[in-house]
């Protein structure tokens, strides 16, 4: 049964491409050329006769949806903050957050002077567990900010039920679940507002970019006034040539703006949205299904899914790896495939890029530091999780069932020859790197390929 893996040298499971990402929508070249010519590549730029691309796009995000209101934003990060300054967290508030996320989910807290707390996961989610959020609400806590994490949703209904018990703000990060649905009901609505990124490696993407929806048009007037440096559109078109914002006092705000050009680039990308997603959800099962009956577990989402999408797609090595870094595994693999596997982030209490500490705008008190301290957490199943679980990006998802059948074949092939990868002393990929408590595995995937 053994053969030479690829990462020493063998021949490769495959040799073929995979799908490239992103994948421009057949009326993304129109469209922007058509803001080109516009006289109009900002928000804040005059009014030309016609509704922005900017508004144009939040109509038919807020109707995908089935919601009254969504304000684009430059980010993810953007949405995010905007998030949680509209429901009106800031200095000292406590945020509950999951300790498995993008390093944005901690960073943002952080941003607007409040205090992540990071909540441990459900193992077989990866999401947020809930009796781990209820336990790590204090009188500070005013907002749970949940994030649906590579292909799963978290337990929402479980996470509605807390926040209205406890009468604190639930945000969601849907960041890596455009258009997933949750008990028949599309995932961002479920939260006082949801948050989400379009940069370049999401399912829906202009390069850079973000949204945030809400149901309240109160939040909505402020999410508004805090992405255009305190102004709103008028409530009546001006003349032509005339700006469109109206300048008020009623929140400062930063200039967190989509441009036109992005705005118009997510109306068509929009549009392939829901075709993208069904053929990853196709294929992910059936590779579901391949991986279990060889002993992998790949990542569940939570009871109450109606539409599973995926970002990434996670999978937990069988027990009988336990003693293999998964940074080594996920090499393995990838080098079998040439394709990029990687571990699952490292937890935000030991993620090198979660760093408050490095940043002079936090040094606001030393009690504030403390409290910001991410070492003070301890979260055994993000832990455990990111000891055994590794991912790659969706666009591998975006083929055919012959490449799913690759993928599976290099998980087993890995899998069948991992003495192989035990028994390399000296080797770059050793379990030199290994680490006992995860730190090494931050510092074995750089931040540039961390993302995904
Ligand atoms: C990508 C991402 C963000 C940040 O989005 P940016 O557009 O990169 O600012 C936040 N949260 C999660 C869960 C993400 O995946």
């Amino acid at each position: 049964m053994t053969a030479r893996l690829a990462i020493y040298g063998g021949p490769a499971v495959r040799t073929r491409d995979w799908p490239t990402w992103p994948q421009p929508a057949p009326g993304a070249e129109a469209a922007l050329r058509e803001v080109l010519r516009s006289g109009r590549w900002s928000i804040s730029g005059p009014y030309q006769g016609a509704d922005s691309a900017d508004r144009r796009f939040a109509r038919r995000f807020a109707d995908y949806h089935r919601i009254a209101h969504c304000v684009p934003a430059a980010s993810g990060t953007a949405s995010l903050m905007m998030a949680l300054e509209a429901c009106g967290i800031g200095a000292g508030d406590e945020v509950v957050t999951p300790a498995l996320s993008w390093v944005a989910s901690a960073s943002t807290i952080a941003g607007v002077n409040a205090i992540p707390v990071f909540a441990d996961i459900d193992p077989d989610t990866l999401c947020m567990s809930v009796a781990s959020a209820e336990g790590s609400i204090t009188p500070a806590t005013r907002a749970i900010v949940v994030v649906h994490l590579y292909s799963a949703l978290a337990d929402l209904r479980g996470l509605t039920a807390l926040a209205e018990r406890y009468g604190i703000a639930l945000i969601e990060d849907c960041s890596q679940a455009h258009g997933a649905a949750y008990e028949g009901r599309k995932v961002g609505t479920f939260g006082r507002v949801g948050a989400f990124s379009m940069h370049h490696t999401k399912v829906l993407t202009s390069g850079e970019g973000g949204a945030a929806i809400t149901a309240d048009p109160e939040l909505a007037r402020r999410l508004q006034y805090l992405r255009a440096d305190g102004r709103r559109y008028l409530d009546l078109a001006p003349a032509r040539g005339q700006p469109e914002l109206l300048e008020c006092n009623e929140l400062m705000g930063n200039n967190r703006a989509l441009s036109e050009f992005q705005s118009a680039l997510l109306i068509e990308q929009l549009t392939q949205l829901d075709a993208q997603n069904a053929v990853r959800r196709r294929n992910a099962a059936w590779l579901d299904a391949r991986l279990r009956q060889i002993g992998f577990a790949p990542q569940q989402t939570a009871a109450g899914t109606s539409e599973r999408t995926y970002f990434g797609y996670a999978v937990a090595l069988p027990e009988a790896l336990a003693d293999i870094d998964p940074a080594v595994f996920a090499q393995a693999v990838g080098a079998e495939l040439g394709l990029p596997v990687r571990p699952i982030y490292a937890p935000l209490h030991r993620n090198v890029l979660y760093a408050p500490s490095t940043r002079r705008r936090f040094h606001i008190d030393p009690a504030h530091l403390d409290r910001l301290d991410p070492r003070r957490f301890r979260l055994p199943e993000a832990e455990r999780a990111a000891r055994r679980t590794v991912v790659f990006h969706h666009s591998a998802l975006l083929g055919e069932e012959s490449d799913m059948a690759d993928i599976a074949e290099a998980f087993a092939r890995v899998h069948a020859n991992a003495d192989a990868l035990r028994t390399r002393p000296g080797d770059a990929h050793s379990r030199a790197a290994g680490r006992p408590d995860g730190s090494a595995q931050a510092a074995a995937t750089p931040a540039v390929s961390a993302r995904a």
